[in-house]
C-alpha cells in the first residue's frame, strides 16, 4: 500500500528572535518549516510556499533528506519573508516587533498537478486569500486542516471566515479563540466555531495542554511539563504539522485516531521549544518520540480505576 502524502502550505522565513538570553538573528523559521519537518516524522510532505534568492539551497537539502517534496517551493526575485520578535523574561508572551512580507506579497500559490490529490492539507498560517487560492487548486480531500493567528482574525475577518467554511479542522490558540468569536468561556467559543464551518476544532493552550470538540465529544490532552523552555516559536506549527503527519500516516478520521494525533501533536510542539528555532526539532529520533509519547501517557496514568473510595 502507498503511505499517503500530507501536502502543506505556509511561510518559509527567516526569524530574528529576542530571547531573553540574547539575540539570535537569521533563524530559519516559518510556519510550513517547522509543520513540514515536524510531519516527516510520520509521512511524506509536499512542501508549498516561496523562498528569496537569499534562502541557503542546504536549507532545503535538508528537508529533501527528510522525505519532504519541494516541487511547489518556490524561489522568487528578492528576499524571503521575515518576523522579528521579543519574548517575555518567562517567555509566555512574545511581541511582533516587525513583519517583513518580502517574496510572499506577490506570492500565488502555484500547486503542482502530482500534489493536487493529496489526501490530507495543512492550510498553514498564511493570508486567508492564499488558503483559499490552495484550496480552489485541490481536489476533494480527505481532511482540510488550517491554522490560523490574531493578525488575520483582526485583519482580515471576511476572508477568514470564507476559509473556515471550507475547511475540517481549525487549529488555533485560546486567546485567538476569544478573539475570533467575542466569547470567553472555551466551551461556549467552540460551539460558536464549530457553526461556522469547520466540524471539528483544536483549541491549543500552551503549557495548558489542548481541547479537541468534534461531534463525539471534547477531549483534552495535557502539556509536556518541561524544565527547560529555550525558544517557544513554531511550536504550534510543529503541533500541527506533528498531528497532521500522524493522522496521515494513520489515514484515519476517527475520534480516538483524533485523540492519538494530538498527543503527537504536542509531542512535537514540546521538541521544538527545546531549542533556538527549529535546532531541536530536526534532531528528534523514533526513539524520542516513542519517549515522550510514554512520559505524556504516564502523566495522566492513575494506576486503575478511578472510584469513590466506597
Ligand atoms: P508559531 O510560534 O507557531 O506561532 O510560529 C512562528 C512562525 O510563524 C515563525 O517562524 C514566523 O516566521 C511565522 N510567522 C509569523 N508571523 C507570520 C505571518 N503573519 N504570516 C505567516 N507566518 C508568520
Amino acid at each position: 500500500m502507498n503511505q499517503s502524502s500530507v501536502l502543506i502550505v505556509g511561510s518559509v522565513a527567516y526569524d530574528d528572535l529576542e530571547m531573553p538570553s540574547g539575540t539570535f538573528e537569521n533563524v530559519v523559521g516559518g510556519a510550513a518549516t517547522y509543520a513540514s519537518i515536524a510531519a516527516s516524522l510520520f509521512c511524506p510532505v509536499r512542501l508549498v510556499g516561496v523562498i528569496g534568492e537569499d534562502f541557503p539551497n542546504v536549507v532545503i537539502d535538508d528537508l529533501v533528506k527528510r522525505g519532504v517534496d519541494t516541487a511547489g517551493l518556490e524561489r522568487a526575485k528578492g528576499k524571503t519573508f521575515r518576523w522579528r520578535g521579543r519574548y517575555s523574561k518567562d517567555l509566555t508572551s512574545r511581541e511582533t516587533l516587525d513583519t517583513q512580507l518580502n517574496v510572499f506579497a506577490d506570492f500565488r500559490p502555484k500547486i503542482p498537478e502530482a500534489f493536487k490529490s493529496s489526501p490530507y492539507v495543512l492550510l498553514g498560517n498564511i493570508h486567508p486569500a492564499l488558503q483559499l487560492e490552495v484550496l480552489a487548486q485541490i481536489h476533494k480531500p480527505k481532511l482540510v486542516v488550517a491554522d490560523t493567528m490574531n493578525f488575520w482574525i483582526t485583519g482580515e475577518p471576511k476572508l477568514l471566515g470564507e476559509v473556515m467554511k471550507k475547511v475540517d479542522l481549525l487549529v488555533i490558540n485560546d486567546e485567538e479563540a476569544r478573539e475570533l468569536t467575542g466569547i470567553h468561556n472555551l466551551v461556549k467559543a467552540a460551539q460558536d466555531i464549530r457553526k461556522r464551518g469547520p466540524s471539528r476544532l483544536i483549541v491549543k493552550r500552551g503549557e495548558h495542554g489542548a481541547l479537541y470538540f468534534d461531534d463525539a465529544g471534547t477531549f483534552y490532552a495535557p502539556a509536556y511539563p518541561l524544565e527547560d523552555v529555550v525558544d517557544p516559536t513554531g511550536a504550534g506549527d510543529s503541533f500541527a504539522g506533528g498531528l497532521m503527519g500522524y493522522i496521515t500516516r494513520l489515514d484515519s478520521l476517527e475520534h480516538p485516531a483524533m485523540r492519538k494525533a494530538i498527543y503527537f501533536g504536542s509531542a512535537l510542539g514540546s521538541f521544538c521549544v527545546e531549542g533556538i528555532g527549529p535546532r531541536r526539532l530536526l534532531e528528534v529520533t523514533q526513539g524520542d518520540l516513542k519517549k515522550r509519547i510514554e512520559q505524556f501517557l504516564s502523566l495522566v496514568e492513575t494506576g486503575g480505576p478511578v472510584g469513590l473510595p466506597l
